[in-house]
């Protein structure tokens, strides 16, 4: 296989989807239902740049599935994005809210730019151009977006009051991770990661490692990845070696991360931080640790370094960090890993809170958001233990296996129209 077929990232997950539908015994012509994004809408459009003249870009949004309730997904903006991968992150949100059973199916979408190459005013332009692209799909009960890598709060609120604007009132539940002032959630901007601690906590009691002795790499320090390693620290685990997209920082001792937070801020990078030696990001994932959390990008554990992982349990936070020859060879030599539609579906979960609250105009405190939080990832974590004993299969298969089922079963109850 070439490395350009192992990484198609809309091939994985049909290939997983694949692995899932002979398991679970998925009935042939729900598998082909499955197979395919349900409506999607590529979109070319200018933005006037503040050196003058405009400059045309793409975006994409697409729905794979609505069976269990609107759909819900990420927005990203990346250089490298496109169709297939926008397809593939659809696919993987329809499974992971029916995995932690929230009533939504799965969305993403995207826009082809580096936004760190913008200014403020030129995103902001970016931003709103593009929603006003993709209106006819997006909606508090169609499709509610949400920020993933290269988006955060403030695009969110440029959306939302885009889409409030055209509507003529203002519509808080057409996205969510907005900022709490204009109807954001308590807990979101953390979510994420936060649920990749709560999972990990639960998994490690069930594989016999301790959390609060465990030595953790992170890679990546953006939203969930900054989130994740503040919280895995305060919980007492050695936070050994973190990374961002220039290189990374590695101490056996343990990082001191409140200081590495505050210094990433500072300089813009997590590299040549005190009492720690600089790494690069393929010397990080083979550091050798007890949880190793990748937490950037999709495909950085591949067929070349599956072999060398030192970890014992990987818990994915990123979106398809694995590929499928790699889960096999992790599979093969015992180490265990929780897959991204389990361990990165906190901020979906919040979202899906914050949704609720924004319908109801009524809102939680943070400790009530947590607490519901925990219950939900506790519970699915649970779900796919209890399928991976009955199929006999990963846990990657086992959250499959619940996830499409559920799908299956709604599109079964529902019916094919007319
Ligand atoms: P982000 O843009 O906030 O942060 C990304 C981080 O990855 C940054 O630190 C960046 O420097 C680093 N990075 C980028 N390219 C890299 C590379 N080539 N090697 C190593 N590091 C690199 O993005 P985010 O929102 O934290 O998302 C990270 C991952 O988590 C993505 O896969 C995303 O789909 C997934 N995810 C995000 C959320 C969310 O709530 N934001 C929810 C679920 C899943």
């Amino acid at each position: 296989m070439t490395v350009a077929e192992e990484t198609n990232p809309y091939q994985i997950a049909l290939q997983q989807l694949d692995t899932v539908a002979s398991v679970i015994g998925l009935d042939e012509s729900i598998h082909g239902i499955l197979q395919k994004p349900k409506r999607e809408l590529t979109v070319n459009f200018p933005v006037k740049m503040d050196a003058g003249g405009t400059k045309m870009f793409t975006g994409y949004r697409c729905q794979h599935n609505t069976g269990r309730g609107p759909a819900k997904g990420g927005i990203r903006y990346h250089p490298h994005t496109d169709i297939d991968e926008v397809r593939a992150l659809a696919m993987l949100m329809t499974w992971k809210c029916a995995v932690v059973n929230i009533p939504f199916g799965g969305a993403k979408g995207g826009v082809i730019c580096d936004p760190s190459t913008l200014s403020r005013n030129e995103l902001e332009d970016l931003t709103r151009r593009y929603t006003t692209e993709i209106s006819s799909m997006i909606g508090p009960d169609s499709d509610i977006p949400a920020p993933d890598m290269g988006t955060n709060g403030q695009i969110m609120a440029w959306i939302m009051d885009t889409y409030s604007m055209h509507a003529g009132h203002t519509v808080p539940a057409v996205v969510t991770g907005k900022p709490v002032s204009i109807g954001g959630s308590e807990g979101r901007v953390d979510a994420t990661g936060l649920g990749v601690v709560m999972v990990t906590g639960e998994a490690a009691k069930r594989f016999g490692v301790s959390l609060p002795s465990a030595r953790v790499v992170v890679q990546g320090f953006g939203n969930v990845g900054n989130a994740a390693a503040r919280i895995f620290a305060k919980h007492g685990a050695k936070v050994v070696g973190v990374s961002d997209q220039y290189g990374g920082v590695y101490n056996e001792n343990g990082l001191d991360i409140p200081a590495l937070c505050e210094y990433a801020k500072r300089t813009g990078q997590v590299m040549g931080f005190r009492e720690s030696q600089d790494v690069t990001n393929s010397e990080l994932l083979e550091l050798p640790c007890d949880v190793l959390v990748p937490a950037a990008i999709n495909n950085v554990i591949t067929a070349s370094n599956a072999e060398r992982i030192r970890a014992r349990l990987i818990v994915e936070a990123a979106n398809g960090p694995t590929t499928p020859v790699a889960d096999k060879i992790l599979f093969d030599r015992g180490i265990k890993l929780i897959p991204d539609i389990l361990a990165n579906a906190g901020g979906v979960t919040v979202s899906y809170f914050e949704w609720v609250q924004d319908i109801q105009s009524f809102f939680w405190s943070e400790s009530q958001v947590n607490h519901r939080l925990g219950r939900i990832m506790t519970r699915a974590l649970g779900d796919v233990l209890d399928a991976a004993d009955k199929y006999e299969v990963d846990l990657r298969t086992a959250a499959y296996a619940v996830g499409v089922s559920r799908v299956a079963e709604a599109t079964i109850t529902r019916g094919i129209y007319p």
